[in-house]
């Protein structure tokens, strides 16, 4: 397998600039291992840690309450991440999701979603926030996601979306009018699945590049993720890990660590995205080992560096000839 990483370079870079639509929440959440209560989570919040490692250029845009520590943006704010398009709402409380995971730690039940602040919110992005060369409307209301994209002005070179169940469940009509607009589409199997109506990813693959996406993106956990993109189909898999905590923001954090990668490099091709796909992968597999964003906190790039050798060196077969 070929996919070309000959440096691991993890020096920050800014050659493309990175808009990151997202919820900043907290988050109720129950494993095997043991739960955490009301602690800091939302994709906003993942995917600006995990992209924070690649690039230091980054937009949020999102809405939260008054309960919401201030300290929590500070920190992102000391990573390069603006969060001056985060609205705050006197009076209102942040969006909260509970969640518990089952054995297998791959799947998950939904408990709560108390949507609060989301409800009702229409972004309105700072001047400076819209001229972005790069978009990840990453989980949201579509509605919001279109919001977004129609206060641009001018298209950004890359848009990836990311979506869960619940917005298919409530807003399918709307999240397939945003898909329309969208070049990368990263989202789960299950979520594949709900989405085209087919069993077969390949199947769904082809039914959901049709809405709009060039790119889809689908992850299976564990199991890794598939690119897909015209006829070719690219696997990636993910570390087998000794410890997995709370995959909680994993998709988030995988998101993240892909955007960042095509931003900080500023190279959009299918070459560079199968590339992308294994910083999302190095990324992703940090988040899982504590409860909430902390491990994305800790983490630098000596420790990125080591996990993506790790991370090569299992794909690390030379096949000379096929008989
Ligand atoms: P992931 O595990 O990558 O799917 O992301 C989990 C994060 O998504 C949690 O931190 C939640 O706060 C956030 N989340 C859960 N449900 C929603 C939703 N319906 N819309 C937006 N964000 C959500």
């Amino acid at each position: 397998m070929v996919i070309g990483i000959s440096t691991f370079d993890f020096q920050l870079s800014t050659f493309m600039s990175l808009l990151v639509l997202g919820t900043v929440a907290f988050d109720t959440i129950e494993t095997p291992f043991g739960k955490a209560d009301r602690i800091i989570g939302g994709a906003g919040v993942y995917i600006s840690w995990a992209a924070s490692h690649f690039h230091n250029d980054i937009k949020l845009v999102s809405v939260i309450g008054d309960d919401y520590p201030q300290a929590e943006l500070d920190a992102l704010t000391a990573r390069g991440v603006d969060v001056s398009g985060i609205e705050k709402r006197a009076g209102e409380k942040s969006f909260f999701w509970a969640g518990k995971y089952h054995m297998d730690m791959n799947s998950r039940d939904t408990l709560i979603t108390e949507l609060n602040v989301l409800e009702n919110y229409s972004p309105v992005l700072p001047e400076d926030y819209r001229s972005p060369e790069m978009l990840l409307l990453g989980n949201f209301a579509p509605a919001v996601q279109m919001e977004v994209l129609k206060q641009l002005k001018t298209r950004p070179k890359l848009v990836a979306l990311d979506t869960m169940n619940f917005w298919m469940d409530i807003a399918m009509d709307d999240l397939k009018e945003v898909l329309k607009q969208v070049d990368v589409l990263i989202i789960n199997d299950e979520e594949a699945r709900q989405l085209s109506g087919q069993y077969s990813l390949v199947k769904a693959a082809r039914t959901i590049r049709e809405m709009g996406p060039k790119y889809l993106v689908i992850k299976k956990g564990e199991h890794g993720a598939l690119l897909f993109y015209n006829e070719h189909v690219f696997f990636m898999p993910a570390l087998p890990l000794e410890e997995v905590f709370d995959p909680t923001g994993a998709g988030d954090s995988f998101a993240g660590g892909f955007m960042g990668y095509l931003a900080k490099t500023g190279d959009i091709s299918h070459e560079s995205m199968k590339r992308a796909l294994v910083y999302g992968s190095v990324t992703a597999s940090y988040c899982v080992e504590a409860f909430g964003p902390n491990r994305l906190k800790e983490i630098d790039d000596s420790a990125l560096r080591a996990r993506t050798l790790e991370f090569l060196s299992l794909m690390d077969v030379t096949v000379e000839e096929i008989r």
